[in-house]
C-alpha cells in the first residue's frame, strides 16, 4: 500500500474494522515516511464469480449491473452516489459470504433486498417494484407485511 500523499511504500495499520460481513474491511493506515494517516476500504474481489441466469446462460459477475439496479431503486438520483457505493460494498461482502463460485440471479437479488430492506424500506420497495420476476401481488404483499 502506497502513501497517497508522498508515494512512500511503507505504511502501517493502526486501526481496522470489519463490516457486518467478513469480506469488507476498513483500515486506518499511517505512512512511515510523512506520518500522515489515511483510510483504505478493502472490498471483496468477485471477479472469480459466475452468475447463472434463468435459461442456463452463465456470465461473469459484473459490479456495474448490481450498482445500476440500486441506482434504479433510487430513481437515478446522483446524490445517492456515495450511499450506493457503501451499499454495493456491503452487498458484495454478503455475496462472497455465501461461499459459492456460481450464484444465480436470485441469490444476488435476495442479497440486495436484504441489505436495502435494512437500510431504507422505501428504497427496498422501489427495488422490489422494478424486479421483472417479482410479478405476483401476493409476494409483494407478503414483503410489505414483513416490514
Ligand atoms: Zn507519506
Amino acid at each position: 500500500m502506497e502513501c497517497p500523499l508522498c508515494r512512500h511504500h511503507k505504511t502501517e495499520i493502526y486501526n481496522s474494522r470489519q463490516s457486518s460481513g467478513r469480506s469488507y474491511v476498513w483500515r486506518r493506515r499511517r505512512c512511515k515516511s510523512c506520518r500522515k494517516p489515511f483510510t483504505t476500504h478493502e472490498a471483496a474481489d468477485l471477479s472469480f464469480l459466475t452468475v447463472a441466469k434463468r435459461g442456463g446462460v452463465q456470465e461473469p459477475y459484473t459490479r456495474l449491473k448490481m450498482v445500476l439496479s440500486i441506482y434504479q431503486a433510487c430513481g437515478y438520483d446522483e446524490s445517492y452516489a456515495e450511499t450506493i457505493e457503501t451499499l454495493a460494498g456491503t452487498i458484495e461482502a454478503n455475496i462472497l459470504d455465501l461461499g459459492k463460485t456460481t450464484v444465480n440471479t436470485g441469490d444476488i437479488a435476495d442479497t440486495i433486498m436484504t441489505v436495502l430492506k435494512r437500510y431504507d424500506p422505501a428504497m427496498f420497495m422501489r427495488y422490489l417494484s422494478y424486479r421483472s420476476d417479482f410479478t405476483s401481488m401476493q409476494q409483494l404483499k407478503q414483503q410489505l407485511q414483513e416490514l
